[in-house]
């Protein structure tokens, strides 16, 4: 088995799931007494969310680049870096090391065409439903059309993840404004709908909406079960 290389505590609420799930995927594998060979970097969230609402993306990536290598150093034979959000540095993070990066929105691309879905929503921060480097990930990679809510609905996602799910707060209120959210994209022309911030599963379950649901972070914690065990 492959030792993991875990970049995570952005935010924890999501880490502690990635830990679970890998470590479960590897016994349903394995079977008796396995568990994942795990490293974990697990930072403190609140410097690097202060760096990301000024932009300083140069001195988080540069954070990232250095925890990179060391969990490199420490034996890591691939990072998982637990967030969509700082997947807008995953290139500069990846030439850091010379380890792979398995990239979220690999999994997640490969899942949604495997279920025959073309036309995507997706909810997440506001950064990676606004910037570029996701959405054309999805499209480049995986010939995803991806809708995003509109503006004002994209600050409530945003919020809610900061101001709650990053908290380990679960609202009923707020699962309900993500369910309008949801069917309106719907509307739109949507097939499959993203959770496309590693908290939102706590929030939404299968079954919640009328669309199917792809959670990124257990789509990610099982590409990492499938490089670790080959
Ligand atoms: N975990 C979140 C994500 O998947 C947001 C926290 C962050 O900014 O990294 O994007």
């Amino acid at each position: 088995m492959k030792t993991l290389g875990l970049l995570g505590g952005m935010s924890w609420e999501s880490t502690r799931i990635y830990y679970q799930l890998i470590n479960e995927g590897v016994r349903e594998r394995l079977g008796g007494l396995h568990s994942a060979e795990l490293l974990l970097d697990s930072m403190d969230f609140a410097p690097l969310a202060e760096r990301q609402a000024q932009g300083r993306w140069d001195l988080a990536g540069a954070d990232l680049a250095r925890r990179a290598r060391r969990l490199e150093a420490a034996g890591a034979e691939a990072l998982v870096l637990c967030t969509n959000t700082m997947h807008k540095l995953a290139d500069l993070i990846a030439e850091a090391v010379s380890i792979p990066l398995i990239h979220i929105a690999d999994p997640t691309g490969a899942a949604l065409r495997a279920a025959g879905h073309r036309r995507v929503a997706l909810l997440a921060t506001r950064f990676t439903m606004e910037q570029d480097f996701y959405r054309a990930h999805l499209e480049r990679e995986h010939g995803l059309e991806v809708l995003v809510p509109e503006a004002e609905e994209r600050g409530e996602v945003h919020r809610i993840v900061y101001e709650e799910l990053c908290r380990g707060r679960i609202e009923p209120g707020s699962r309900q404004a993500y369910l309008a959210i949801a069917e309106g994209l719907r509307q739109r022309g949507a097939e499959a709908l993203i959770l496309g911030c590693t908290e939102i599963g706590l929030l939404l379950k299968p079954g919640d909406t009328e669309l199917p649901l792809f959670d990124t972070c257990a789509l990610h914690a099982a590409a990492a079960v499938e490089f670790a065990l080959g």
